[in-house]
């Protein structure tokens, strides 16, 4: 039986959009060979390399067909890295370190239709053109004013020839097992041999290596722990990733309890655990109690509902990094990954990056689409329905075409149901589910941010905002909130608190207290049960 997960295939211009989109401002730093240290960053290189795109077509260079350089590490190689790839071509990498009769060799022997080359490689280069009589033309990675006298036939200037091209461009996509790029082997015998890589080989590869990157810091001393059930979308991946990365597996069985937890973690060692908001909440609130501390973990993931900023607040300040993502049973489920930009980690709103639901992970393709279905901007404000695409998500839903009708777009795209916002970072802002938002009078009221700003009284254990009917307003916010044992604190309290941290619009028309929320299969509120309980509404007027 095949699995029902999208048919994505693996592009390396999948990586460029990746980083133009969410990585902007990252710099490239090149000692150039003309001299001068040159930076810009992957917004430069995402422009330079659509650039060099259409010059590549403009000069009929078709897909599958081989273009070589001879070129040392710069910004200009990495233009054509993701140029000549991302429009179906093969980029061959020849090593100018060969015997100049095996560059010949292997230049004839791909085929080699232009050659991209240094500066300091056309002496070189003007030795050989007569042995490669199927090449059409040389280009110098070089600007005009340092364009060399050359006897090389059809010499052309890199800088003149993309100028004039417009700096973006539609990627086309195509079969993931397509050849991407062309590198031979100085084999000691007989003539060199090409390795042939393909953009799926080329994007598992770069995965794996920034995988292997990422578990130097965990790897044999490493120690993970799935509190998120293994029954809860495969428990977030830890079962494969543990193993992928070399790192000690402890599992909690069924005792999620704080003092549980917190003795399984303290004795087993553990560094790295991931759980949904209310199980971390328990292990606070057991520590809080017996004055307890952490002793060996180092940071824990969180996600499968909003995470409260107090609770986050509270792990931080215990040097527990955490780390807040965002997924879905649909999405396998990781998408998002809550790591704290390097340019965001000293900054004094800090927080502000840290309770966001993670930034989008390379792999995961993200578009917030508005109620009139338009796309909206990544500026962190504009609200619309999340779509995801990925390689690990879901394209329909097993045995069920009506829940595949309804939340699988004709293009291709999954429907989440959350509303969020993208900002220019990649960061992630949930601001609730479609269906948990309150509309009153009109205006959108987001229930996550009403219980975030609630939970943060120092009497809130877990507070959940749901709608309830009302005549003149339509709906209006109702508070349920559970008080932490032995507290008194009464709804005027609760509210006169929230009055400064929200929009009064928002303010609840009444806070109910009850003694324990109810909650789904996989530990978080149940909306639909309390907006059972509530549905005739409480309301005053
Ligand atoms: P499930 O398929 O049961 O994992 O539920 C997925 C839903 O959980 C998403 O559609 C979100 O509404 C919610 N969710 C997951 N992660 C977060 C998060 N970090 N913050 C807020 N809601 C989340």
């Amino acid at each position: 039986m095949r699995g029902l997960m999208m048919d994505v295939p693996l592009m390396i211009s999948s990586i460029l959009e990746h980083a133009r989109r969410f990585f902007g401002d990252q710099e490239i730093v090149s000692r150039s060979v003309e001299g001068p240290i040159h930076r810009y960053t992957y917004r430069d290189l995402a422009a330079r390399t659509a650039q060099l795109a259409h010059a590549l077509r403009a000069l009929g260079v078709e897909p599958g067909d081989r273009v070589a350089t001879l070129a040392w590490n710069t910004y200009r190689h990495v233009e054509l890295y993701y140029a000549v790839a991302g429009i179906g071509s093969v980029c061959h990498t020849v090593n100018p370190r060969l015997h100049p009769g095996q560059i010949a060799y292997i230049v004839n022997h791909a085929d080699d239709g232009y050659v991209f080359a240094d500066l300091t490689f056309v002496p070189l280069l003007e030795a050989l053109a007569p042995q490669l009589p199927r090449v059409r033309g040389y280009v110098i990675l070089t600007g005009e004013t340092t364009m060399p006298q050359t006897t090389l036939p059809d010499a052309m200037c890199y800088e003149t020839l993309i100028g004039a091209q417009p700096t973006t461009i539609d990627w086309p996509v195509f079969d993931e097992h397509t050849a991407c790029g062309l590198c031979y082997t100085s084999g000691t015998t007989g003539d060199p041999k090409g390795a042939l890589y393909s953009h799926r080989s080329t994007v598992l590869h770069a995965m794996t290596a920034g995988i292997a990157e990422a578990a130097r810091r965990t790897e044999s001393t490493g120690c993970m722990m799935p509190i998120v059930p293994m029954f809860h979308v495969n428990a977030w991946g830890y079962p494969y990733v543990a193993l992928m990365m070399g790192a000690k597996l402890v599992l909690a069985g069924s005792a999620h309890d704080g003092a549980s937890l917190y003795e399984l973690i303290e004795t087993e060692r553990v560094q790295n655990a991931a759980g949904v908001p209310t199980v971390w909440q328990g292990l606070l609130d057991f520590m809080t109690a017996n004055g307890k501390e952490l002793s060996s973990l180092r940071s824990m993931r969180v996600g499968g509902s909003a995470a409260p900023r107090a609770m986050i607040q509270a792990f931080e300040d215990r040097g527990i990094e955490v780390i807040h993502g965002w997924g879905m049973t649909e999405t396998s489920p990781v998408c998002t990954n809550g790591s704290v930009a390097r340019k965001h980690r000293d900054v004094p709103n800090r927080m502000d990056y840290q309770t966001r639901a993670g930034r989008c992970l390379y792999g995961v393709q993200m578009r917030v689409v508005d109620e009139e279905g338009q796309v909206v901007p990544d500026d962190g404000v504009s609200q619309g329905e999340l779509h995801v695409r990925g390689p690990w998500v879901a394209s329909a839903y097993f045995e069920n075409e009506t829940a595949t009708q309804a939340q699988f777009t004709g293009d291709g795209w999954f429907k989440t149901g959350d509303i969020i916002s993208l900002d220019a970072d990649g960061y992630l802002t949930i601001h609730d589910r479609s269906k948990d938002l309150i509309k009153s009078g009109g205006e959108w009221i987001s229930s996550i941010d009403l219980e975030n700003a609630a939970v943060g009284h120092p009497e809130i254990v877990e507070a959940a905002a749901i709608a309830i009917p009302h005549p003149r307003w339509s709906e209006r916010p109702l508070l349920v909130a559970v008080r932490r044992p032995g507290s008194t604190v009464d709804a005027a309290e609760i509210l006169a608190y929230l009055q400064d941290k929200i929009a009064k619009l928002w303010l609840p028309d009444d806070v109910v207290f009850i003694d324990e929320m109810p909650h789904t299969a996989t530990g978080k509120i149940s909306k639909k049960t309390l907006r059972e309980r509530y549905a005739a509404g409480v309301l005053s007027g």
